[in-house]
């Protein structure tokens, strides 16, 4: 064990390094507090200790004014290991011992106490004690402080401890007081998490010192991609040789890797493609996993201000992921060196709302990591188009805490999109790479690699997760799953990711080779059967290849996706398929004269989406018919994109090559033209006094919220009859043309003086469950507190009372509901729990066409849950509003092992009990804000509560 002591002793040196070369952060600078100490005010603790305020180092150098001084050999107070602290004081004359008080924050050490798990607050064991009480060494008066573990843990990991890291991180004053002469020294001292923790609000300070000790030039820019849903910064830093090797991968060779990766290839293999670098991107999107910023911190310091970086590693071929008595040997990176090949990227998080409040999800309640695909939330949205926009080579989400330490590449099933020979043959051995310098240069010793030494159970199917979304972009992209909170976790992380970017410098012309082969298959169409051998059956072994079905080529030539009525069902959902595409990279064309394809003519402005382009994968991922994974025993989370279906718009697969060649025209931007979107006979819409807005999609609903808030008439059609349909509202024209927002609606002009209608007014909902709030606050409806509800929106089946109208959200509110025997005659069914994701699946389904909560939806419709449950049985009198169909092929795609079960069964009813209605849907309606096409299916029912 010898050799593991001898390492320990570098890790410290190391440790200490770093730390000297960023005292400034910890030591001489003091961040902004007034805003971190909002986020403290909202924690309930008893008397807490006074932090220090105010800006900078303006503070810290007033400390002491006095004559004397106070040393300290730590500025730092950790609460996740137990250090001692030597204090010395020189008054300039000899003090009475006695007559001295000491405190920190305004409070005396003892005063300082540990969290107690009882009574949730820190009334524990003292935090901070005299290890050795105060002595005179001549006129200097030493003595030396311990804190102990405030958590009563080396590392607080728990879900419920975490968030309480930051009650006490900051800055407070540490002051000696002489009672008798009225005498006292100060100075600042910090407590944190650990050395290298910093809070959200301190972020913009450390990289400001950090660009001020910059060396040789370097270039460190300081962006901010855009602004969180409570107005937040995203902080992107870039750090390279200088801003001529950004410009020149921006401009010069990124277009060229997109648009003709074989030119490259050629210069890459005759030796004339001269100087070029390769972006390499470190992501964080958890925030309270919080290794994954600090760990960029140190690393965007390391390679900003460093000479040289030494570490330790194991440059063997063991395979064990276990550290036992190999021989380690040590790597030195010349950092100028380095940024010839690289350039560092670093989005310190994709949630900084999250980091500030410490939790995992966005302020919305999603979590980010399952939002990268569905793209409806802000922080997802901004970051995505980074990715899209730099392409990097190499992607590091890191995250936080497994047991031991995992590290991708995945296990089956992997997206069938990806390149994955291309991929998984750098992937796995980085994988190692990383993890051997992850345990080289910590107490750890031991990693796992998902995919060699797990088989299965943390699999690639779907791009939800920041990694695999960027894998989709080429990048080599890991999800990396740390230990720990406390500084050897951080250690060892920066380590981890400092080897990629080894890995990328030694390997680089390779690496990029492969990844512009990824592009080149996806530019010429090419669907290359190397990668068959990776997408294999759940027994691991019997390969099945693409699912290529009747085709020779999985990929089609185009996707079509027109706006004219004729072809399209939901012209607001196309606009937002555009808009999406082009945010991820996907080029996008315009037909400008029409263009007659198998039989259909697409009609002028069609957006056409050519699959022969670099990033066809994501395109294809999003754009086809999902599959059937129901065999595996195990996914992470929801695997069907399927936007056509799950959004509800008409796209078209074309298979015929060079379709549309010459007819079209690059889109470069997508503006859902000005105006509402008036879709319709032109000229019986000016005519009209009154317009039908035809219940078609989700704007229709919003324009009947705003209307209804203004205080406006909306009536709510009752029959069928030429030009209009059960569930369409009438308005006036007036009231129309005075809307505040942009709609696109479905609007017709017809004679209906003898319709039958009701006038609604706007319902008052509550709502219990985060996805539904963030659905009907988007859908305009006007959210009150329980009390004053007319109607209760629940995706937890805690909510039915007496007398309220009542929507029961998805099967996971089923069990409640059941329990609670207020629904008489309810009972449902669902598949036995396997894993995280319970029972995913889009359906075809049979929906009742003589209800106002279901019109608009065809007879034969789609369905979609997330939450493996059906009905068997409803209350006497129902009404059944939507059932799976009984036909063979009724479960379309997702992951759902004993689908099977719902075949045929009812999966959505209203009734009516004590006068109030109550209705339930299996379906997850609002699941992640993704299935925009059942929304009305919410909406409707939330305005039927009013009428
Ligand atoms: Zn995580």
């Amino acid at each position: 064990m010898l050799r593991k002591r001898v390492v320990q002793i570098f890790v410290l040196l190391m440790i200490l390094l770093a730390f000297s070369s960023v005292s400034f952060a910890q030591g001489s600078e003091v961040a902004a507090f007034a805003q971190g100490s909002e986020a403290i005010a909202k924690v309930k603790v008893n008397e807490q200790p006074e932090k220090v305020k105010g800006n900078k180092a303006a503070d810290k150098v007033k400390g002491n004014e006095a004559e004397g001084s106070l040393t300290v050999s730590n500025e730092i107070i950790p609460m996740t290991e137990v250090r001692i602290i030597n204090i010395e004081v020189d008054f300039g004359y000899l003090p009475d011992l006695e007559e001295l008080e000491w405190t920190l924050g305004g409070k005396q050490f003892d005063e300082w106490k540990t969290w107690d798990f009882d009574a949730r607050d820190y009334t524990g064991d003292p935090f901070i004690l005299f290890e050795t009480e105060p002595y005179l060494d001549g006129t200097v008066v030493k003595a030396q402080i311990k804190n102990e573990l405030l958590f009563d843990t080396s590392s607080p990991t728990s879900r419920t401890i975490r968030p309480r890291i930051v009650d006490l991180t900051g800055y407070f004053d540490l002051i000696v007081k002489d009672i008798e002469t009225g005498i006292e020294l100060k100075r600042i001292m910090r407590v944190a998490p650990y050395d290298s923790f910093y809070l959200y609000d301190e972020f913009g300070d450390v990289i400001d010192e950090i660009k001020g000790n910059v060396i040789n030039g370097r270039y460190i820019e300081h962006e901010v991609s855009g602004k969180t849903n409570e107005g937040r910064d995203i902080n992107f830093v870039i750090v390279a040789k200088d801003k001529k090797s950004v410009d020149n991968y921006l401009k010069k060779t990124l277009p060229l890797m997109l648009e003709n990766p074989e030119a490259l290839q050629e210069k890459l293999k005759d030796g004339t493609i001269g100087d070029y670098k390769v972006p390499i991107w470190y992501n964080n999107i958890h925030p309270d996993e919080t290794i994954g910023i600090d760990a960029q911190i140190k690393l965007m310091e390391w390679f900003s201000t460093q000479e040289t970086i030494e570490y330790w590693t194991y440059d063997d071929d063991d395979r064990s992921g276990i550290e036992g008595d190999r021989e380690k040997t040590k790597v030195s990176i010349n950092v100028d060196e380095a940024l010839d090949d690289v350039i560092l990227l670093f989005n310190l998080t994709q949630n900084p709302d999250g980091r500030y409040h410490m939790v995992r999800q966005n302020t919305n309640g999603f979590d980010l990591n399952r939002d990268n695909a569905f793209q409806t939330q802000i922080e997802t949205q901004i970051v995505t188009s980074e990715i899209a926009k730099w392409t990097p080579l190499i992607f590091l989400d890191l995250h936080g805490f497994y047991d031991s330490m995992v590290i991708d590449p995945c296990t089956p099933p992997h997206d069938q999109n990806y390149e994955y020979d291309l991929l998984n043959k750098n992937m796995n051995p980085l994988g190692y790479t990383m993890g051997n310098a992850a345990i080289a240069n910590s107490t750890y010793t031991q990693y796992r690699i998902a995919q060699d030494h797990w088989g299965s159970g943390w699999e690639d199917s779907a791009p939800s997760y920041t990694a695999q979304y960027a894998m989709h972009h080429g990048a080599l992209g890991f999800t990396v799953e740390m230990p720990q909170i406390n500084e050897n976790c951080n250690t060892s992380t920066v380590h981890l990711a400092l080897a990629a970017a080894k890995y990328a410098i030694d390997g680089k012309d390779d690496l990029f080779m492969d990844q512009l082969e990824i592009f080149r298959r996806g530019v010429q169409g090419i669907d290359d059967t190397e990668v068959d051998e990776y997408f294999v059956a759940p027994d691991l072994e019997t390969v099945v290849g693409r699912e290529r079905g009747n085709n020779d080529n999985f990929f089609p030539e185009y996707y079509v996706i027109p706006v004219e009525k004729e072809l399209q069902r939901n012209a607001l959902e196309a606009y937002n398929m555009v808009e999406w595409l082009l945010r991820n990279g996907i080029k996008v064309d315009t037909l400008v004269k029409s263009t007659d394809v198998d039989g259909i003519t697409y009609p002028a402005g069609s957006y056409i989406v050519p699959m022969h382009q670099a990033k066809r994968g994501l395109a294809n991922t999003v754009l086809s018919d999902g599959i059937n994974w129901s065999d595996w025993p195990v996914m992470y989370a929801e695997i069907a994109m399927v936007f056509h279906d799950l959004r509800g718009f008409d796209r078209y697969e074309v298979r015929v090559e060079e379709a549309f060649d010459d007819n079209t025209r690059e889109v470069k931007k997508m503006v859902i033209p000005k105006g509402n979107i008036i879709i319709g006979n032109d000229k019986e819409v000016k005519n009209a006094d009154e317009y039908v807005i035809k219940n078609s999609n989700n704007d229709a609903i919003r324009v009947v919220n705003e209307l209804l808030a203004k205080g406006k008439t909306v009536k709510w059609i009752l029959e069928s009859g030429d030009g209009y349909s059960m569930g369409d509202y009438l308005v006036s024209k007036t009231d129309i043309n005075n809307l505040s927002n942009n709609y696109v609606l479905d609007l017709a002009a017809v004679n209906l003086t003898s319709v039958k209608t009701i006038t609604l007014a706007q319902p008052k909902v509550s709502v219990n469950g985060y996805e539904s709030t963030f659905v009907l606050k988007e859908l305009g409806f006007n959210l009150v507190s329980r009390n004053q509800a007319d109607v209760i929106v629940d995706n937890s089946g805690t909510e039915l009372q007496s007398g309220k109208h009542y929507i029961g959200v998805g099967g996971g509110s089923f069990t409640q509901l059941k329990d609670s025997s207020l629904i008489p005659g309810f009972d449902y069914d669902r598949s036995d729990d396997k894993g995280r994701a319970r029972g995913e699946g889009l359906l075809h389904g049979i929906i009742n066409q003589n209800s106002l909560i279901t019109a608009g939806y065809s007879e034969e419709d789609y369905l979609y849950t997330t939450s493996g449950s059906w009905i068997t049985s409803v209350p006497e009198g129902a009404q059944v509003l939507a059932s799976v169909s009984d036909g063979d092929d009724f479960y379309k795609a997702g992951w759902w092992p004993g689908y099977e079960g719902a075949q045929g069964q009812i999966f959505a009813f209203t009734t009516k009990i004590d006068g109030a209605s109550i209705t339930l849907f299996a379906n997850d309606l609002t699941n992640r804000a993704h299935p925009r096409y059942s929304y009305r299916f919410l909406a409707q029912c939330n305005i039927c509560g009013t009428t």
